[in-house]
């Protein structure tokens, strides 16, 4: 019920300071965000191990109480004597109800679970919540009747609360920490990226670098090329093109090869490219025709020009006007002819 707070307040003798107690609503709709729990679990569960809250159906901030009263409607069902009971159903619900009710072992259940070290803030979280949980629960019960037990669940409601927001607090910082250290990261991976292309430019030019490919082709791949290209045709061609794959850099089409988003002066946190995160190259994956002899043999090397990188766009203001692209590297195509039967090489 929602006496015990106010009941207290009557019963503070004159003088006497209560700890602020937060309105119900709050109290009540705490929520622990538990958000590695899904795929944690399953790695608890792909250990072989079952899942003790899952086997009692109960939440991870499930107070003592509520594991038990779980057990104890579970376990009717579960019990051998029971029709579709068995003893091995009742030994798992038991072996799950010990775990959590045993505050070590449910501590590193729960370290597990959530992937976090025993000292974690997230582990801190669950036990000042449990608390929470198992505090309302004795007042639900009507067992916070005398004054002086009011007076102390009272006390206890104020303590877990004033921990709880110490702890999102330290969290709080704790991730705003974590994410300026991510963005100084892409902000000195940028600025390395931007240096090196520029060098690369100044010492080799802005020609886009050769890439180098293994091409893998059968016989009668090259075969169905020449009957489906020659179809018409009165002269049988001696080359056939076949389509490859292939990934290679270029430069991002967001910012231009820039790196930054538009509108500034100066390169800051925050004002790197969404796209290519400020590295100003990305990579692209595209379908090339590569031309090949129709009796094109094994370790032969094709060249398709200007299928490499991308060339180079060089910055020429401030603003982030850039030249167009250098040509293009080579795309360097090394044939892997199979034999007859092969389906891989050896
Ligand atoms: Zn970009």
């Amino acid at each position: 019920g929602m006496s015990a707070p106010l009941a207290v307040a009557r019963l503070a003798p004159p003088g006497f300071k209560l700890n602020p107690v937060p309105p119900p609503a709050r109290r009540r709709g705490r929520v622990v965000v538990v958000a590695s729990a899904s795929p944690s679990a399953n790695i608890y569960s792909a250990r072989g191990d079952e899942n003790p809250y899952e086997v009692l159906g109960v939440d991870v901030t499930a107070s003592k109480r509520a594991v038990r009263d779980a057990f104890r409607a579970a376990a009717k069902r579960a019990h051998p004597d029971t029709p579709g009971g068995s003893a091995k159903a009742f030994d798992a619900l038991a072996k799950a109800a010990d775990v959590l009710t045993d505050d070590a072992r449910r501590a590193q259940l729960d370290a597990v679970l959530l992937d976090v070290p025993a000292d974690s803030l997230s582990l801190e979280e669950l036990r000042w919540s449990r608390e929470l949980a198992a505090l309302r629960e004795a007042e639900d019960a009507g067992e916070v009747k005398d004054p002086a037990a009011v007076l102390e669940a009272a006390r206890a409601y104020a303590a877990a609360e004033k921990a709880l927001d110490a702890i999102a607090k330290r969290k709080k910082k704790a991730e705003d920490a974590e994410k300026l250290r991510r963005k100084e990261d892409a902000l000195r991976a940028s600025q390395a990226a931007r240096l090196e292309i520029t060098s690369r430019i100044a010492t080799k030019g802005s020609r886009g670098n050769d890439v180098a490919v293994t091409m893998t082709v059968t016989s009668e791949m090259l075969t169905e090329a020449l009957e489906a290209q020659s179809s018409g045709g009165k002269k049988v061609p001696d080359r056939v093109t076949l389509p490859l794959r292939t990934t290679t850099m270029v430069n991002c089409a967001k910012c231009d090869g820039w790196g930054e988003k538009e509108g500034h002066w100066t390169l800051a946190l925050d004002k790197l490219c969404v796209k290519c995160g400020g590295m100003c190259r990305v990579e692209k994956t595209s379908t090339v025709r590569v031309p090949l002899r129709v009796d094109a043999s094994d370790g032969e090397r094709v060249v398709v020009e200007g299928a490499g990188d991308e060339g180079y766009r060089k910055q020429v203001t401030a603003l982030g006007e850039m030249t167009e692209p250098g040509p293009g590297g080579d795309l360097i195509v090394t044939v892997a002819l199979l034999r007859d039967g092969e389906t891989t090489r050896r």
